[in-house]
Parts: C-alpha cells; sequence; structure tokens
C-alpha cells in the first residue's frame, strides 16, 4: 500500500502533460530517490517560477518582466504581429531568429466540442492590437489541425475589418523531406503553395 503523500504527489505528477498514471509513479519515486540533488531544487524552481513569471498583458506571453521582454523591446518591428496558439509556438519561432515582429498568443484554438469560443482565446484582443496604425500585417501561424485551421480562418474574417494584410505560413515540404513519404494531405497543400523559382 502507498501511503497518502505519496499517492498525492503521484496524483500530481499525473496531471502534468503527456504522463500516465505508470509515468507519474517512476517519476514520484526517481524525486524521491534524489531528494537533494534533484526533488528539492526542482521544488524551489517552482516556488520561484510560480512568484516571478506573469502573463504579458500585450501579448499574453510569459515572463518575469511586464511587459515581456519581446514587447518591450524597441529594435523589433512594430508592423508584423504573429499569432500563435501557444506559448511552445512562440519558443520555436524564437528559436529560428528569423521573426523580429511582435506575437499574439491565443492560449488555445476554437472548438465548438470543447465549446471554446472567440472570447475564451484572446481574439478581442488581437483585433484591438491590429487597429493599431502602426500594424501593417498579421501573420496567423496556426497549427495545420481541424482546429488551427478554423480558427485561423475565423481570425482573417474578423481582420478583414482592420487595415492589415493577413498572411499565413506556408504548408508543404519539409526541409530535408522526401515528397515520396508525405501524406496526401501535406503533398496537396505544397502543390497548391507551389512558387516561382
Ligand atoms: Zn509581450
Amino acid at each position: 500500500m502507498i501511503g497518502t503523500e505519496i499517492e498525492h504527489l503521484i496524483k500530481l505528477i499525473g496531471r502534468l502533460p503527456g504522463l500516465g498514471p505508470r509515468s507519474a509513479r517512476r517519476v514520484a519515486l526517481h524525486l524521491l530517490k534524489n531528494r537533494e540533488a534533484l526533488m528539492l531544487p526542482l521544488a524551489q524552481a517552482l516556488n520561484k517560477a510560480a512568484d516571478v513569471i506573469e502573463e504579458c498583458p500585450d501579448c499574453h506571453n510569459l515572463d518575469t518582466q511586464r511587459p515581456c521582454a519581446i514587447c518591450a523591446s524597441s529594435v523589433r518591428d512594430r508592423g508584423i504581429i504573429c499569432v500563435i496558439e501557444d506559448i511552445a509556438d512562440l519558443w520555436a519561432i524564437e528559436k529560428t531568429g528569423s521573426f523580429k515582429g511582435y506575437y499574439h498568443v491565443l492560449g488555445g484554438t476554437l472548438s465548438a466540442l470543447d465549446g471554446i469560443g472567440p472570447e475564451d482565446l484572446s481574439i478581442p484582443h488581437l483585433l484591438e492590437r491590429a487597429r493599431d496604425d502602426r500594424v501593417k500585417e498579421v501573420i496567423v501561424a496556426l497549427n495545420a489541425t481541424i482546429d488551427g485551421q478554423t480558427t485561423a480562418h475565423y481570425i482573417a474574417d474578423c481582420l478583414h475589418s482592420c487595415n492589415v494584410s493577413v498572411t499565413q505560413l506556408a504548408h508543404g515540404v519539409p526541409i530535408g523531406g522526401q515528397i515520396d513519404y508525405l501524406d496526401d494531405g501535406t503533398l496537396a497543400a505544397a502543390l497548391r503553395s507551389r512558387k516561382a523559382v
């Protein structure tokens, strides 16, 4: 029989994304066996992060400063806003070093099934930002899933009333990809987004 405290720990760990009950038990045991080296520093880091990290009021990114370091930057291009579903997408794009505009984190996608409407995401706030005269382009960089694309179309429709051009990421053959291995949907999208060379 497992003690109540351990059971509680396993339950909490099991609520982390990607961890089932078996993985949660393994993580809990690993932490308990590495109390000094891992468990205590992790607990401290969690406490500190919960204390100092806040949501940016401008773009909904997370940072220790308000507005976040990206929104506070004066060297980035005020004319472009890149809309993404999640902060992980922002990190991925930042890592490429090839985007120098600003971001807007939606916090999810529209979903009739889960009852998520525009008000539940930061879509009204995005429209407000897009009405700023300095903004010339909004890149809708949402996932190529059904919900992602439905949300992208909805946002593009809403943005028509704002004086901005709306673009989206190209879909197609990944760098290093082989045509023979692509699924039909990706290959069809690549054909549709072909461009002159
Ligand atoms: Zn920000």
